[in-house]
């Protein structure tokens, strides 16, 4: 806006400064006799000097388009510079034969002023009317070249036909009405250039106002009918100036407007630079510095001033990185926006603010004065989260996980900024959630760092695979069903329990990913045995809470039924207890899961210390009764109540009841006379793999056969 006002005063002021020679007609017209008197003698002279100048700014224009540089080099650059380099050509012809004193010789000069003009306005319209067009260094010689051939021709034609020439009154005739047909042509180059005005409007600016300055030169020759004079001298006065102004056009167009746009250029540049500069050194979403900045600051501070207490503070949404995975990215985006805003709102002027990775956030603290602030500090952090963060139609709520560490005399800034991450992670098991950094947390915690990062490489180094655990019907005595679970064979760990890595994948958003993974691959191998020869099974699939706020979780499953060819009523899906908390979100949820034609089966029931309010509303077919209760069943009469009342209370709701961790007889005696559906455990087999379920199917079955004739059915089994 400033730049276009700059511009538009610019235009005026050389406007106006364009206008100031057409004053000078006035005096011109008022007073010519008297200056006539004056000059009276001396305008021989004086013209002959204007000519020179002429000369000069002609050549000057003709040169400077030679000169151009050849990415500029356009046609019209072309018809002016080549135009000009013969006005140039005949104005010198033109002195030359001025010096003579010859009538004839003068005749001649006429002539070559009338072709001069005719070249120029034909030169001008030709370049307003073509299209612009690119042009090579080889044809700027060609258009030189055809103008030395053409004003050679033009003075070689003129003095061979010399003694043709009419009378002076003749030619006076003719050059006048050569001149005014040139003043009409050139008030229509123009007519034309005003048409081109907006597009270039300093080029086209010069470009009219020099083609006036043409016309009123063109009148005012036709006024000197004995070509000397004051009339003549203004005439050339005229021509001159709109030389000048052409000049300035052809100046602006091959120097100052390219060096104007290299300006721009490098101007652009510099902000470019500055905004990668900003994007290295900031985190893009929430605009706070990243850790990169974090270091540099760090570093240099703790180089400088490395006696002064100095902290980081690391912070940590607990959850955050499953719900971003499973809203999608913009939801946890505008999350963090919302959290980055809440952190800057009450931060202290010397307090760091920086955006690391993921959900964490960090606050370096320069100079610190007591414990206490920063324990203020984060306690006043933890209420203000405490707020719901409302995304969209969510109100998402997650606990802050707070570490602090101060610097000792050897710590490195990375070795800082570690240490107060781990006092985070730390924090996460506490209530308080809120941990100063201690030495002895560097082992536990950073081991499990480690492992976080090993398990994002594994799933593409196919490092897990599947087990499965046959699931048998006490009433038909037959393998009807089998778990899948996973399992990960880390190369130098060796197998990793799921309990432990699970966790660890909900939190860091893997289990998106790895769910999938492990859904697809139990519906395939189900689907394989069934190809195999094996009796149809049905499989069933731990979901894990992650799972549950992936948008395309319904979509995912029907897909992966798709692809696997597999009849839905054979997955059932396993929740836990503590899944169930947000009764409307999940009811919504397992309906739609349900209408694929799946199971739903509720894990590890008894343990989630949840309301039993749920199992009207959920579309639920079967409980798992956790092992921990199966285990106790002959130690603990509590644990006995508990599963006689799970027993009965599945057959009022008319929900399918599976036993989990049978390892001994008389577990299995109480669930068989409790009238149990399915049980699972040690005792019929451990989890195994698909080949091996494949191979040892028929022995399994007789397995569970001989176990369970003990019990006096064994004529009702077959296998
Ligand atoms: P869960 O879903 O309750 O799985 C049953 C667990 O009990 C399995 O442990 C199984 O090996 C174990 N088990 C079965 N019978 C017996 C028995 O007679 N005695 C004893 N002591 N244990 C028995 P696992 O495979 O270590 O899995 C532990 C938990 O990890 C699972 O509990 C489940 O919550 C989770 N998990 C395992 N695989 C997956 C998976 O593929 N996805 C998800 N999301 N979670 C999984
Ligand atoms: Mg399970
Ligand atoms: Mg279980």
């Amino acid at each position: 806006m400033e730049n276009a006002r700059n511009n538009i005063v610019i235009d005026k002021k050389e406007l106006g400064f364009s206008a100031i020679p057409l004053l000078l007609l006035l005096p011109l017209i008022v007073f010519n006799h008297q200056l006539f008197a004056i000059f009276e003698g001396s305008f021989v002279y004086l013209s002959l000097i204007m000519k020179i100048f002429i000369v000069v700014f002609t050549m000057t224009i003709a040169i400077h388009s030679w000169l151009i540089f050849s990415q500029l080099l356009s046609n019209q650059t072309l018809y002016i510079g080549s135009i000009f380099f013969v006005v140039a050509l005949l104005e010198i012809a033109n002195i030359v034969l001025a010096v003579s004193q010859s009538l004839d010789i003068k005749l001649i000069s006429v002539w070559i002023q009338i072709f001069m003009r005719f070249a120029l306005v034909i030169g001008v319209l030709l370049m307003i009317v073509k299209p612009r067009k690119k042009l090579t260094l080889a044809h700027r010689r060609i258009a030189y070249g055809i103008a030395v051939l053409s004003v050679a021709l033009v003075l070689m034609m003129l003095y061979k036909v010399q003694p043709l020439i009419g009378g002076n009154q003749f030619v006076t005739t003719i050059q006048s009405s050569a001149q005014l047909l040139t003043a009409v042509l050139q008030g229509v180059s123009i007519y034309f250039l005003s048409k081109h005005y907006k597009e270039a409007p300093k080029q086209t600016g010069w470009l009219m106002s020099g083609s006036a300055y043409l016309i009123v030169s063109d009148l005012l020759f036709v006024c000197s009918n004995n070509f000397s004079g004051i009339w003549m001298f203004a005439a050339l006065f005229y021509q001159f100036f709109a030389y000048y102004i052409f000049l300035k056009a052809i100046y602006y167009t091959s120097v100052e407007k390219p060096y104007q746009q290299l300006l721009k250029i490098k101007l652009d540049l510099e902000q470019s630079q500055q905004e990668l500069t900003f994007q290295a050194y900031h985190d893009d979403i929430t605009q706070l510095p990243n850790e990169r900045l974090l270091l540099k600051t760090l570093k240099e501070k703790l180089r400088k001033d490395g006696r002064q207490q100095q902290a980081i503070i690391s912070i940590e949404i607990d959850r955050l990185a499953t719900i971003s995975d499973s809203l999608g990215i913009s939801y946890s985006n505008k999350m963090m926006k919302l959290v980055a805003e809440r952190i800057q709102a009450m931060l202290p002027p010397h307090y760091f603010a920086t955006k690391l990775r993921e959900s964490q956030f960090v606050i370096y603290i320069h100079h610190v004065q007591t414990k206490e602030e920063l324990i203020q500090f984060c306690l006043n952090l933890k209420s203000v989260m405490n707020q719901p963060l409302q995304v969209q139609l969510f109100s998402l709520k997650g606990n802050v996980n707070i570490g602090i560490a101060f610097n000792d005399a050897n710590c490195t800034a990375e070795q800082l900024l570690t240490h107060a991450q781990l006092a985070m992670r730390e924090a996460s098991q506490l209530p308080q959630r809120l941990l100063f950094y201690q030495q002895h947390m560097s082992t536990g915690v950073a081991n499990r760092i480690l492992l976080e990062q090993e398990l994002h490489k594994a799933l593409e180094r196919q490092e897990f695979y599947l087990v499965y655990q046959p699931q048998i019907n006490l009433k038909t005595g037959k393998i009807e069903s089998v778990e899948a679970l996973v399992r990960w064979r880390h190369p130098e760990r060796g197998l990793v329990p799921p309990d432990t890595f699970i966790e660890i994948a909900e939190e860091s958003g893997l289990i998106i990913p790895l769910g999938k993974w492990i859904l697809e691959t139990a519906c395939l191998q189900v689907k394989a045995w069934e190809t195999q020869g094996l009796p149809p099974m049905k499989v069933a699939v731990n979901l894990s809470l992650g799972q549950l706020f992936q948008q395309d979780l319904v979509q995912m499953v029907r897909e992966i039924l798709q692809r696997s060819k597999l009849e839905p009523s054979y997955l059932q899906l396993e929740i836990t207890e503590s899944m169930t908390m947000n009764i409307d979100q999940m009811t919504q949820l397992l309906h739609e899961l349900k209408a694929l034609g799946i199971q739903i089966a509720v894990d590890d029931f008894g343990t989630g210390y949840s309301s039993l309010s749920y199992l009207k509303d959920f579309p639920i077919d079967c409980l798992k009764i956790d092992r921990a209760f199966v285990h106790n069943i002959q130690h603990d009469p509590n644990d006995e109540a508990l599963v006689s009342m799970i027993l009965s209370m599945a057959k009022h709701l008319r929900l399918k009841v599976v036993a989990e961790g049978i390892e001994e007889i008389a577990q299995l005696a109480f669930l068989v006379a409790g009238d149990c559906d399915y049980i699972q455990g040690y005792l019929f087999s451990k989890p195994i793999s698909a080949e091996q379920l494949a191979t040892t199917f028929n022995d399994l079955h007789m397995h569970a056969n001989d176990i369970l004739e003990r019990f006096k059915y064994g004529e009702e089994y077959s296998i």
